[in-house]
């Protein structure tokens, strides 16, 4: 029996891609549910960016940052396509501790940068069975753990639980914090730019270039709703015009809506279940799952060998 990743979103993919990597047997089964935070993602690699310094994340997020470039190496290497990895990220105006970048934006902290969350799943998932399938519940068995889905009934002989927002129907304490982003069309050479947060010095927002267009973001608003709203269009064209100038009048090719899956603590879960024996969650990333997706990984393998030594 092989080991189940339930989501194959930004933290089951790259869960699946080490599990498999470290030569375990690994199956995904995915709803694809409207709303997947993966889908929606910009992609940034930014703790500095984020503002995380002096949060309990800062060493988790500083230590993933530096995991990226080999874990995007394996990717490529492993699927043959690129996941778009940049480094070089800049804030709009003047910031006293960094230096200066192109267009008189200044730069945030060395080794930050971004890469495309679609190009990541699917460059993960290269190779490894995926099936369509939501899964109901989870019910501990003397051979591992039985699923219950709506494709039918599955046995692991453990479970991840890699679902997102959706994990409260698994117990978790979990809320759904729902982002809009638009893409527009061109742009995909734009620079990484945050706006700052200071009175008078532009929006919240972040805008950059990606394979498939000029990415701007982020709205946040505690809420399951998938649908897109034109309050959230006027601020995101808002902070197009702040951010990225040139591009703010292109076409809009979509706009995007996604949900964070956010704990009481804003700390991600990776750990056993706290009821279900064989299962092992990775959840609650917020709003960095992108930047902690190898770190995760990394210690949902290091879970997996202690709760089946066969695997170490
Ligand atoms: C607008 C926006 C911008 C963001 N920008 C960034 C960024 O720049 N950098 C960054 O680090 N993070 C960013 N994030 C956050 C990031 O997208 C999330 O942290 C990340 O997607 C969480 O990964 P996940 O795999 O836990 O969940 P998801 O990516 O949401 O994937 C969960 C998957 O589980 C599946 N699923 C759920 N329930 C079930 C079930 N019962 N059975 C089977 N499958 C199921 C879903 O179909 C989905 O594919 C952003 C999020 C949003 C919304």
């Amino acid at each position: 029996m092989s080991i189940i990743v339930v989501g194959g979103g930004l933290i089951g993919s790259a869960v699946a891609f080490t599990l498999r990597d470290a030569g375990l047997e690994v199956e995904v089964l995915d709803a694809h549910l409207p709303g997947a935070g993966w889908r929606a993602a910009a992609g940034l690699l930014t703790p500095d960016g984020e503002r995380l310094a002096g949060t309990p994340l800062h060493a988790s997020a500083l230590e993933s940052l530096n995991l990226w470039p080999e874990f995007a190496r394996s990717l490529e290497a492993h699927s043959g396509q690129s996941v778009h990895l940049r480094t070089g990220v800049f804030r709009l105006g003047p910031v006293p501790e960094v230096g200066e970048g192109p267009h008189g934006l200044t730069r945030c902290t060395p080794g930050e940068g971004r890469l495309h969350p679609a190009s990541v799943v699917s460059a993960a998932l290269t190779g490894v069975r995926v099936t369509r399938a939501r899964v109901l519940a989870l019910r501990p068995d003397r051979r591992g753990v039985s699923l219950q889905t709506d494709a039918g009934d599955r046995g692991g002989r453990l479970v991840v639980l890699a679902t997102g927002a959706w994990s409260s129907a698994f117990g978790l304490d979990i809320r759904p914090v729902q982002g809009q982003a638009l893409l527009l069309e061109g742009g995909n050479d734009h620079p990484a730019v945050y706006g700052t947060r200071r009175r008078g010095h532009g929006p919240h927002g972040y805008a950059l270039g990606r394979p498939d267009g000029l990415y701007v973001g982020a709205t946040a608003r505690l809420s399951a709703s998938v649908q897109p709203d034109s309050w959230a269009r006027r601020w995101l064209q808002g902070a197009a015009r702040t951010l990225a100038p040139t591009c703010s009048g292109h076409a809009v090719l979509s706009q995007l809506v996604g949900l964070r899956p956010v704990t009481p603590d804003g700390l991600p879960l990776v750990g056993p279940h706290p009821t279900l024996p064989g299962v092992v969650v990775a959840t609650g990333h917020g709003r960095h799952g992108a930047l902690l997706a190898p770190l995760t990984a990394r210690q949902v393998l290091a879970l997996v060998r202690q709760a089946l030594p066969e695997a170490a």
